[in-house]
């Protein structure tokens, strides 16, 4: 096959690390009858692996050179591919019958937030996803509160995902190398009980927000939202900051403005 020069505009840095895609697939750890999706599987570098321990997959690539090599290397049995955008993709139009539904990929890093809020949507059910992303946004996912990273995505990811960051991977680990260091995470979704927002669109506009002025006083980033009463019914100092709020003190906030405000 001819070579294939990575596009940028795809954000395709592609592994080469044998070590590092060996423990990638020890993570999604596929199984016959799971329902297994990659996306971006690029070169196959993991596609390849995975198939050695799953008879069947299903892939989604947007580019489409690739498509057409990925189609040449694998027989539609072993591996379905999707020709489609993963930000608009459905991930529980494929074998609905089939879990646990389990998603993997070493994801573009340009889309890798709206990618993320994206896969949130179908939770609770996809059942596990392990993804490489940039160190840096692994490390905001799983922040704590007061921690630098803590943030929008940290609260709305944490909010449906228990997460744990696996591993770091060093830039030669890829060809051609980013700029930056990179690691992977697996997120498995929280029991719906544990946290439930009455309104999850508002809890997302209130997160956001919140956090537009992160060194901003609740009271004034959420004014004309929140009275400093209904701050203080819920427990919260209207001289907090955004960043000093768990994810358990949004939900209630959220809750309780919903169901006594509006
Ligand atoms: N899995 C391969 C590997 O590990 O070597 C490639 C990873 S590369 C970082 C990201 C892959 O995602 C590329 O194959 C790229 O073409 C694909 N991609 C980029 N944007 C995409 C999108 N919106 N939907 C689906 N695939 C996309």
């Amino acid at each position: 096959m001819s070579q294939h020069i990575a596009r940028k505009r795809f954000g395709q840095n592609f592994l080469q690390d044998g070590g590092v895609i060996a423990n990638i697939v020890n993570a999604i750890d596929p199984r016959d009858g799971d329902c297994l999706i990659e996306i971006g599987p690029g070169l196959a570098a993991l596609t390849e692996p995975l198939l050695e321990r799953i008879s069947h997959m299903h892939a989604v690539e947007l580019d489409r050179d690739l498509v057409t090599r990925l189609q040449n290397q694998f027989s539609n049995t072993q591996l379905t591919i999707h020709s489609q955008d993963a930000l608009k993709f459905d991930f529980l139009s494929v074998d609905p019958e089939k879990k646990p539904r389990k998603v993997v990929g070493n994801l573009p890093y340009n889309i890798s937030s709206p990618l993320l809020f994206h896969l949130a949507d179908f939770t609770p059910n996809i059942d596990v996803q392990v993804f490489m992303l940039q160190k840096e946004v692994i490390e905001r996912m799983v922040a704590a509160p007061s921690e630098k990273a803590y943030g929008r995505l940290s609260v709305m990811l944490q909010y449906r995902y228990e997460m744990e960051h696996l591993f770091d991977v060093p830039p030669h680990a890829f060809i051609p190398a980013p700029k930056v260091t990179s690691a992977v995470v697996r997120m498995y979704p929280r029991p719906v009980s544990q946290l439930q927002a009455t309104d999850e669109a508002h809890l997302s506009k209130l997160v956001a927000q919140a956090f537009s002025q992160r060194r901003k006083m609740l009271r004034n980033t959420l004014s004309g939202v929140v009275s400093l009463v209904q701050l203080e019914a819920c427990d919260i100092k209207p001289t907090a900051r955004a960043e000093e709020l768990s994810v358990a003190d949004f939900v209630r906030l959220s809750n309780f403005l919903v169901n006594n405000n509006e």
